[in-house]
């Protein structure tokens, strides 16, 4: 297995490949890519490996993480989001413009990602945690035998998602980060929507806002 990120549009949100390198096939989180110049960072990439990408997963519904969602699409990937998303991507077209992105349409969602169920590409193994705060509907994905979880915004490198946007809750986001998060146990590496990588060991010292999760909760 290969995981290969890139950043994308102006907001820098990270674009994850997880690549099956017995058979090729790819999984993409979050594909941010917006200009043609990032499309055909991509296209290279995917030619360089002959990838063939069979399904997009969105962490959650805002923007920056699906720009190439119906790029991936018109290639033959399915894409997957939260059900509880949905209002929120109808939304992010508006927000988008205000932000100077110009979005031809929203894109199609084939289906849904659901809590604790399972994702499969041969011997990946993506489980689903629905993780909402920073949006209803937002999820991180866990490879539990290589210990990694894409966080998308719950968790970032000493910060965590934002909850002052419409949908956003402090304290829904802060029972998934306890509930969902630190309750796995152990460590892992968390690849994050935006920013550098960092594991849960770290967060668990450095990150204010988990920091506070976890005294308020003893
Ligand atoms: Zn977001
Ligand atoms: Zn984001």
């Amino acid at each position: 297995m290969l995981i290969k990120r890139f950043v994308f549009n102006d907001v820098g949100v990270n674009t994850y490949v997880i690549v099956n390198k017995q058979t090729n096939e790819a999984i993409v989180i979050d594909p941010g890519m917006y200009t043609d110049d990032e499309r055909l960072i991509f296209d290279d990439f995917v030619s360089d490996y002959k990838l063939q990408i069979s399904l997009v997963l969105l962490t959650h519904g805002h923007f920056d993480h699906w720009f190439g969602a119906d790029f991936l699409r018109s290639k033959g990937a399915r894409v997957l989001m939260h059900r509880m998303d949905l209002p929120i991507i109808e939304q992010s077209v508006a927000i988008a413009e205000e932000y100077g992105f110009e979005i031809k349409q929203i894109p199609q969602i084939d289906g849904y990602l659901n809590d604790n169920k399972s994702i499969k590409l041969g011997d990946i193994n993506i489980d689903v945690i629905h993780t909402p705060g920073h949006s209803p509907g937002h999820v991180c994905l866990r490879l539990e035998k290589e210990k990694v979880i894409f966080t998308g915004d719950l968790i970032f490198k000493n910060t965590i998602g934002r909850t002052d946007i419409p949908g956003g809750d402090y304290d829904v986001i802060s029972k998934s980060i306890k509930d969902k998060i630190l309750a796995l146990k152990e460590d892992y590496t968390l690849l994050p929507g935006h920013g550098s990588e960092t594991t849960l060991a770290d967060e668990l010292l450095n990150n204010p806002f988990i920091l506070n999760i976890v005294s308020r909760a003893q």
